[in-house]
């Protein structure tokens, strides 16, 4: 058999398949296990990889079709149009456009990205600045500003002080980073989502159901 796959040996007790990126196989499989029967449950499961190859192919075909002039970039809730100026150097906003430079199409998420980041740092600051005042108040010291590009929340706080934000939220209508922002102060007084948190939330941001909706509609991406 051609080996047309990572292997990853660890301290585990059964064989585990998975199908990533753009159709690698990938196999976990316990320290001892020989390559003999590895290879033999690999060709068991040929069916279900290529079924699996095929979907996440298709996956990575459509991500990068967002991605196509014309498509819509959200920017804080509005669509923007992409556009490719061969004559431009930078990612640019101009009206209603999200004008790039020309590179090919599975390179321009991360332009984009690199887009929102520039402009994310104000925009987020701003926003703490609007809401921090009440807590500072309280006592509490402004957390520093992390920004981050996180698969599975809109935002945390540490106890040392480190608030990191989701640079997706650049996406969304101002209201969702207002709510994740108030969010995550409430857990300077209350580090748990009891009642008396989201008595102090609906206080603080009454729109916070509202914006949290918003959120829970787009999936990260
Ligand atoms: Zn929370």
């Amino acid at each position: 058999m051609r080996k047309n796959y990572q292997l990853i040996r660890s301290k585990r007790k059964s064989l585990a398949l998975q199908v990533v990126g753009a159709g690698e196989l990938v196999v976990r499989a316990p320290e001892r296990m020989p390559v003999r029967a590895i290879e033999a449950f690999i060709a068991e499961k040929q069916e279900w990889i290529e079924a699996a190859q095929a979907r996440q192919q298709q996956r990575a075909k459509q991500a990068h079709q967002c991605w196509k002039v014309g498509a819509k970039v959200p920017y804080l809730g509005k669509p923007l149009t992409l556009a490719i100026d061969t004559a431009a150097q930078k990612v640019h906003r101009d009206g209603s456009y999200l004008v790039i430079p020309k590179v090919p199409v599975e390179q321009r998420q991360a332009l984009v990205y690199q887009w929102y980041r520039e402009n994310a740092r104000p925009i987020f600051a701003t926003a703490m600045a609007t809401h921090f005042p009440y807590f500072e108040r309280l006592g509490y010291q402004l957390p520093k500003l992390h920004i981050k590009l996180m698969k599975t929340r809109w935002g945390s706080l540490s106890t040392r002080g480190n608030m990191s934000l989701n640079l997706l939220l650049m996406q969304y209508p101002p209201q969702c980073l207002h709510s994740v922002v108030v969010h995550e102060f409430c857990h300077l007084v209350h580090m748990n989502h009891s009642n008396a948190f989201y008595a102090l939330l609906s206080e603080r941001y009454p729109q916070w159901r509202a914006a949290d909706a918003l959120l829970k509609q787009g999936a990260l991406r």
